[in-house]
Parts: structure tokens; C-alpha cells; sequence
């Protein structure tokens, strides 16, 4: 393999969830949204001329970025980046702001991206170790050590828990490079950290339209940061890197915002309603400001319900890694897909 470029020669690539071909099963695996998005996109969509095709789509996804700063009450278009899912900019992030050789900081447990991104960059990730209970330690800065970016996603994934404003905030302070926050889930959450980024000229606050959205399949993720750091990031990005149905659909969702509020507080009834009945079955269930949630099951280990939920028709997903081995993380679908699962459970751990 001599024509691999080193670094890639020896690392492992990320693994996404299963996207199973058939649709027999129910999947709690990957965090989408069990929920249609909101019918404005299917409206946008019908209405588009479809020889447009043959154009590019707008390189600076003008109008998108307009609504963006709008429903975000952003000062202009200028703070907005948008790319072909978060993945996207996370990967624009590093080509940014981390040299070859250079060093990346992220929470440990966190999204398992975050250190593969550093392995095709030539760069090293600075694992943070989270606390027992899955906190940021107060010393996160100082462990971070001379890394130039800062990944911490918030709400976390695979734990679920949320990390407190103030702990955000100083952390931001004491940093010396760029702390992105990656609120993949904070439309779950109870706050957000969208207040920071006037405060600190080093943060990014990134969202993605793949959970609360529904449209994990159109493939959508904004950046918010100032004028600055946006401008630089527009140079690594490709030039097209957010298709024209997508642009067109991420506007569409954007001017109906309430849909997306009111499906994302529809699953959080129903997280607590599932955080219950798990408990009532002996399960751990850590905190979860998530569409998921991190589960120790009762009586049997983690992979063995794994493979017993699968054989039932229930995807949900294990990592086999240290931290959470024990624990499935498991996406809150609709009230009867939940209702079947907690069947299911019952069967198995109850
Ligand atoms: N950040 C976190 C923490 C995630 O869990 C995910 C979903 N895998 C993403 C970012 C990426 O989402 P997408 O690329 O679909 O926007």
C-alpha cells in the first residue's frame, strides 16, 4: 500500500450506523427523526424547475444563510456557513484550523468522528477524559493542552448529557484555540449555546438538519461564527458543497421552524415516558438532553440485548469501547415504535 499516504495506511476509517435495505425493522440506531419534516419542503421541492439542474447550485448558498441569520437572530448571512451534512464542516473545521502534526482536542466518550478526522488530517486527537458521570472536568482547557480546535459536542453523544453553560462559557475563556460546539441535538436540549458567540471571537456553534429536521437524507449542517472565521472556512470548503435541492430545502424548513419545534418537543414527551418504563425495568438510564439515550440494560449485557432487540426487528447501537461498552444507545422513535420496544424489553431484561 505504498501509494496511502501514511497516516491513512494505518488508521481506521468511521464506521456509520447499519442503514439496513429492507424496512423491517425499527431503527433507533442512528438518531434520525421517526417524523416527516415539515411539508413546506415537499412544497419547495414540487416547485422547483428541474432543467435548473444543469446550473450549479449558488457556491455561497445565499438565500439559506439569510434565513439561517434570521431564524437564529444572527447579525447577517456573514455568520453563516452551511455543508453537505455537519460532517462537512467538522471536516472543514480541521482543514481550517489544525496543521499537519498539529493537535485536536475532544471529550472522551464523544462522537467517534472526531478523532478519525484528526487521523486523515496527519494531526493528533487529544482525548479529554469526562468525568465518572460523564461530565466535562473543570480542567478541560488545561488538558486540551496546545491543541488549536476544540470539538465538544452539547448535548453529547453517545452519553446524552448536556455540559452547564457556565462551564462552556470559561471553558471558551481559558482555551487558547477555537472551541467548536457541535449542537448536533441541542434542539432537544433546554438551552443552547447560540449566546456565546458574541461573546468569544474563538467559537463555533455548528446544528445539523439530520435530527430535530427530519432531513438527515438531504444531507444539511449549518456553522455560526463571526464574519472572520466564516471567510476562512468558505476557502477550504469545495466550491459547490451543498447541492441546489438542498439549499432549497433547507430554506423551506428554516421559514417553518415551529414544525421543527413542535415534532422535537413531541420526542422529548416521549424520551420521558421511555426513560421511565426502562427504569421501572432495572435499567440505568444516564440524564438525556438528547433524540437518544444511554442505557445500561438490567440482567443482561449490553451486546446480548443488542443481538436479542435485532432478532426482535429493533435496531439500536452498541460501541464497543471502553467507556460505554456497557450501555446501548438507543434513538427515541415514535410513541408506538417505543412502545413495541419497551415490549420487547420486557421480554428480555423484565
Ligand atoms: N455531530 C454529532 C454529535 C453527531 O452525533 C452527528 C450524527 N452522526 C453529527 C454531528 C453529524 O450529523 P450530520 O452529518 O448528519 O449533520
Amino acid at each position: 500500500m505504498n501509494f496511502v499516504r501514511k497516516n491513512i495506511a494505518v488508521m481506521d476509517g468511521y464506521v456509520p450506523g447499519e442503514q439496513p435495505r429492507d424496512r423491517t425493522y425499527v431503527k433507533l440506531n442512528t438518531n434520525e427523526n421517526p417524523y416527516p419534516p415539515t411539508p413546506r419542503v415537499l412544497e419547495a421541492l414540487r416547485h422547483f424547475d428541474f432543467t435548473r439542474l444543469r446550473l450549479y447550485p449558488d457556491p455561497v448558498f445565499l438565500k439559506l444563510r439569510e434565513t439561517a441569520a434570521k431564524t437564529y437572530g444572527l447579525p447577517g448571512a456573514d455568520w453563516v456557513l452551511a455543508g453537505n451534512g455537519s460532517d462537512d464542516l467538522l471536516t472543514i473545521a480541521v482543514r481550517t484550523f489544525v496543521d499537519q502534526g498539529g493537535k485536536l482536542a475532544h471529550p472522551d466518550p464523544s462522537y467517534s468522528l472526531y478523532p478519525v478526522l484528526a487521523g486523515l488530517q496527519g494531526a493528533t486527537a487529544v482525548a479529554v477524559p469526562l468525568t465518572a458521570d460523564f461530565a466535562l472536568p473543570e480542567d478541560a482547557a488545561a488538558l486540551a493542552g496546545d491543541a488549536t480546535l476544540f470539538f465538544i459536542a452539547r448535548p453529547n453523544a453517545p452519553t446524552a448529557n448536556s455540559f452547564p453553560i457556565d462551564q462552556m462559557r470559561k471553558l471558551c475563556a481559558e482555551f487558547r484555540g477555537i472551541v467548536w460546539i457541535d449542537e448536533a441535538y441541542a434542539d432537544f436540549a433546554e438551552d443552547n449555546c447560540l449566546a456565546l458567540l458574541r461573546e468569544f471571537p474563538n467559537v463555533v456553534v455548528s446544528r445539523t438538519f439530520s435530527k430535530s429536521f427530519s432531513l438527515a437524507g438531504a444531507r444539511l449542517g449549518l456553522a455560526f461564527a463571526r464574519p472572520e472565521l466564516i471567510g476562512e472556512m468558505m476557502k477550504v470548503k469545495d466550491s459547490y458543497n451543498v447541492n441546489m435541492l438542498t439549499q432549497l430545502a433547507g430554506t423551506a424548513a428554516l421559514e417553518d421552524v415551529e414544525h421543527m419545534r413542535q415534532t422535537a418537543a413531541r420526542i422529548c414527551i416521549t424520551r420521558t415516558q421511555v426513560v421511565g418504563e426502562l427504569q421501572a425495568l432495572g435499567c440505568t438510564v444516564c440524564p438525556s438532553e438528547a433524540n437518544f439515550l444511554l442505557v445500561k440494560p438490567s440482567r443482561l449485557p449490553a451486546e446480548a440485548v443488542l443481538k436479542e432487540l435485532r432478532s426482535r426487528g429493533f435496531l439500536v447501537r452498541w460501541f464497543n469501547l471502553p467507556r460505554v461498552r456497557d450501555y446501548l444507545r438507543i434513538t427515541i422513535g415514535t410513541e408506538e415504535e417505543m412502545a413495541g420496544f419497551i415490549a420487547a424489553m420486557k421480554e428480555i431484561v423484565g
